[in-house]
């Protein structure tokens, strides 16, 4: 099969099981092209993590393929693999405490990925990559974060600045696309709502192609161009966001468009 490069990533019939389970992902395809966002929306346990730790190739499929960029994904991952990606895809998971080391302080955190990139300057940090000062303060503006946040640990700062300081890192390489799984579920809702505002910002700035992941249709709807609905590993429905009150959508739809509704 010929995956266009136009194509960010494509993902073609992939099955996950789990020992002892049934199906958590059961031959799900679709198509992600540049700049473009796909919401991906479930009950809990539908398999949307899983999904997501599939692509990021932090677990191994049973079937299936995926491609990168018109490269297929080679499975299981190695660090040779992971490395050839070239920080071209990245990650923000639900909880920001986890994805930052409780150790290092925020101006390390920020430039981890940045220092492990060798072939090619993000033009977001372009005309500041000789200072690595200046390139953390650059990430930190772009996140709409203060700079005497530099010096602190994680544990100095409220769960909205460590998200913030994680959604940093992630754009620093100017990835092709970023798998969110939940991004702002553990916030509150004010927090969330003014990460939701900066993250479409930078999205549009930036151009990454996004999986956006919630339990959230409101939160979902603001951010995607096509919508996912997953029920049992499955995708019950998949649409243009403009579609989403259409009367054709699937009775599972309707269920998350009531409860949004409301
Ligand atoms: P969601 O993110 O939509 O809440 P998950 O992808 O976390 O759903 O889970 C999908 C299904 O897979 C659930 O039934 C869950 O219990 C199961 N599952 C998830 N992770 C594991 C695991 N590491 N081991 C065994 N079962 C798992
Ligand atoms: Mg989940």
């Amino acid at each position: 099969m010929i995956i266009s490069k136009e194509t960010v990533l494509s993902i073609q019939n992939l099955v996950k099981t789990y020992p002892g389970h049934t199906r958590a992902i059961d031959g799900i395809s679709f198509n992600l092209h540049p700049g473009e966002c796909v919401g991906l929306i479930g009950e809990s346990g539908s398999g949307k993590s899983t999904l997501a730790r599939c692509i990021l190739m932090m677990e191994k499929i049973d079937s299936g393929q995926m491609w990168f960029q018109g490269r297929k994904m080679l499975q299981p991952r190695t660090a040779s693999a992971y490395r050839a990606l070239g920080g071209q895809v990245q990650a923000v998971f639900q909880n920001p405490a986890s994805s930052l080391n409780p150790r290092l302080q925020i101006i390390d955190s920020l430039m981890e990925p940045l220092d492990t990139l060798k072939h090619r300057i993000p033009l977001i940090v372009q005309d500041c990559w000789q200072s690595r000062l200046k390139c953390a303060k650059r990430l930190l503006d772009l996140v709409e974060l203060p700079t005497h946040l530099l010096h602190k640990y994680p544990h100095e700062l409220s769960g909205g600045q460590k998200q913030r300081v994680a959604i940093a890192r992630a754009i620093s390489s100017e990835p092709s696309l970023i798998v969110m799984d939940e991004p702002t579920s553990s916030l509150d809702m004010i927090t969330q709502a003014l990460i939701m505002e900066m993250l479409i910002k930078l999205q549009k700035d930036i151009r990454f192609a996004c999986l956006f992941i919630s339990h959230d249709l409101a939160i979902i709807q603001r951010i995607s161009d096509q919508i996912i609905v997953l029920q049992q590993g499955k995708i019950r429905d998949h649409f243009a966001k403009e579609d989403l009150f259409s009367s054709e959508r699937h009775a599972y739809t309707q269920q998350f468009v009531h409860k949004y509704a409301k």
